[in-house]
């Protein structure tokens, strides 16, 4: 008796030794992710004294210094080849003209009734004109620039909307300045956006990215208001020679952002050439006007200090129980202000993109479901089923974008991956309708950690974390579902057959 009760004590002892050197995927999880510590992270990242972790603002510079050092603290590795804990991203914040000037063919038009600064700065700009139609590539071929002010069509002729509009704006203005071109005019003709609103989009202090690496000398480029075509008309018809363009009180300066990464090599000898990258943009919108609680400031609670902590909850649990693939883990600065930290990233990766299998990318605006989490993109990948598993964990249940005409999808950092050919779904707070209860908080003054349901998080937590193991440890490489928009990218990244 006593004999078999010592063989059972000894057999148990064992066992437990077995079952603690073997833990498994969810055992882990449940080993490292913890409310408290959740809850900590929140109310310190989505405190008043963040101020809202605008870019370009002081804070936001020591919410990077936080989160770095926690990344330090969990055992995490720098990055080589980045700038310690960092990978400085360069932002350049403009100030708005105090008056400028446009004039060709002695006619003079006056800034913001006629014409927009869309970027610039001080100085008198005079040249000859050259015009091109639309100022597209291809369009510059033989012809000399150098030095002079180029005049072209905004859009492409095909293009309606606003944002399209822009979109090839922004690339003729890089196209332009290569060329040597002293400034660019786009007569802008679109009738989907009305003039009072383009200028009052154009003139908000401005946040935008600096790829040239050069803030030197910032080319000029107008949009000048043209509804008839009466001006382009003007133009080809006298064949204007030159033209003339002043600005005064434009200034530019850098900003110090940076977004902020870490690494935890993989444990497997092939899969840890593979690397999970875990995102989620930490900036938000800062400070504004008092609401009728006197509340003034952004504190971003949902968005995103909730998705920059999924990731250090991700970090802390993947530093004590590393994957068989490789995990980077990284927060993006300037979201808020049109995906900027993130496009910097995919455009300059520290670790080559190809080398990047997925992106678990956390971003949220609100919840109005505590049963379930909603992740854009759900069905666009392989990992679908490991994210299902995950929340059904923890009681929870995952479902896909329900809000399609929102474009959510292409609205957070994961989109700039998701072009590369990454797949890229977002993991969001559960919501079955961007509806008033989300917008009592998405991008309001009382977005404040106080107000969320700390029980709801703690398994939101644990699926994000749990789901990252899973996909992180499974032999198969996660990718795109056949037919995605991004499929036949992805195989070309990856060198996929
Ligand atoms: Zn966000």
């Amino acid at each position: 008796m006593k004999r078999k009760s010592i063989h059972l004590l000894i057999l148990g002892v064992l066992f437990s030794f077995v079952a603690c050197a073997q833990k498994t995927d969810l055992e882990k999880t449940q080993a490292t992710v913890n409310q408290q510590t959740i809850k900590d992270h929140i109310y310190y990242i989505a405190s008043d004294e963040m101020r809202g972790r605008n870019t370009g603002s002081p804070e936001i510079l020591k919410a990077a210094e936080y989160l770095a050092g926690q990344l330090e603290s969990y055992g995490a590795k720098q990055v080589p080849g980045a700038d310690g804990w960092f990978q400085p991203v360069p932002l350049r914040m403009k100030t708005l003209a105090t008056s400028a000037s446009l004039s060709f063919g002695g006619k003079d038009f006056a800034m913001n009734t006629d014409f927009l600064i869309v970027d610039g700065e001080s100085g008198d700009f005079d040249g000859q004109v050259v015009y091109l139609e639309y100022g597209l590539a291809g369009e510059y071929e033989g012809k000399d620039i150098e030095g002079k002010i180029v005049f072209a069509k905004a859009g492409d002729g095909e293009t309606s909307d606003r944002r399209g509009i822009l979109t090839l704006s922004r690339d003729k203005r890089v196209l332009a300045k290569e060329a040597g071109a002293k400034a660019l005019v786009e007569f802008y003709s679109s009738p989907s956006t009305t003039w009072a609103s383009l200028t009052r989009a154009f003139n908000r202090v401005g946040i935008s990215l600096d790829e040239s690496g050069d803030t030197g000398a910032i080319m000029p480029h107008l949009w000048l208001k043209d509804l008839d075509n009466a001006n382009q008309r003007f133009m080809m018809t006298k064949s204007i020679k030159q033209a003339n363009i002043s600005i005064e009180g434009m200034t530019n300066a850098l900003t110090g952002d940076k977004n902020v990464l870490a690494m935890v090599e993989g444990t497997d000898p092939e899969l840890k050439d593979e690397f999970i990258m875990f995102s989620a943009h930490y900036d938000h919108i800062g400070v504004g006007a008092p609401n009728a609680e006197g509340d003034s400031i952004y504190n971003g609670t949902r968005d995103n200090a909730i998705g920059t902590v999924t990731v250090l909850s991700a970090a802390e649990n993947i530093a004590k129980y590393p994957l068989k693939r490789s995990a980077l883990f990284v927060l993006y600065t300037a979201e808020e202000k049109g995906l900027l930290g993130s496009r910097y990233m995919a455009n300059n990766p520290i670790i080559p993109n190809e080398e990047i299998v997925f992106c678990w990318n956390s971003d949220n605006g609100g919840y109005n479901d505590t049963t379930i989490s909603t992740i854009i993109g759900l069905e666009r990948t392989t990992a679908a089923q490991h994210i299902k598993d995950a929340n059904v964990a923890f009681g929870l249940t995952a479902i896909d974008d329900p809000a399609g005409e929102q474009g959510l999808f292409d609205r957070s950092d994961n989109v700039n991956f998701a072009r590369k050919g990454i797949p890229a779904p977002t993991y969001s707070l559960g919501f079955r309708a961007f509806d008033a209860e989300i917008g009592k908080y998405y991008h309001q003054q009382a977005d404040n950690p106080d107000n969320v349901d700390y029980d709801y998080l703690e398994k939101f937590f644990k699926s994000y974390v749990y789901a990252s193991r899973l996909i992180g440890n499974d032999s198969v490489t996660p990718f795109w579902v056949e037919g995605d928009k991004y499929y036949e990218t992805g195989k070309k990244l990856y060198g996929r057959e």
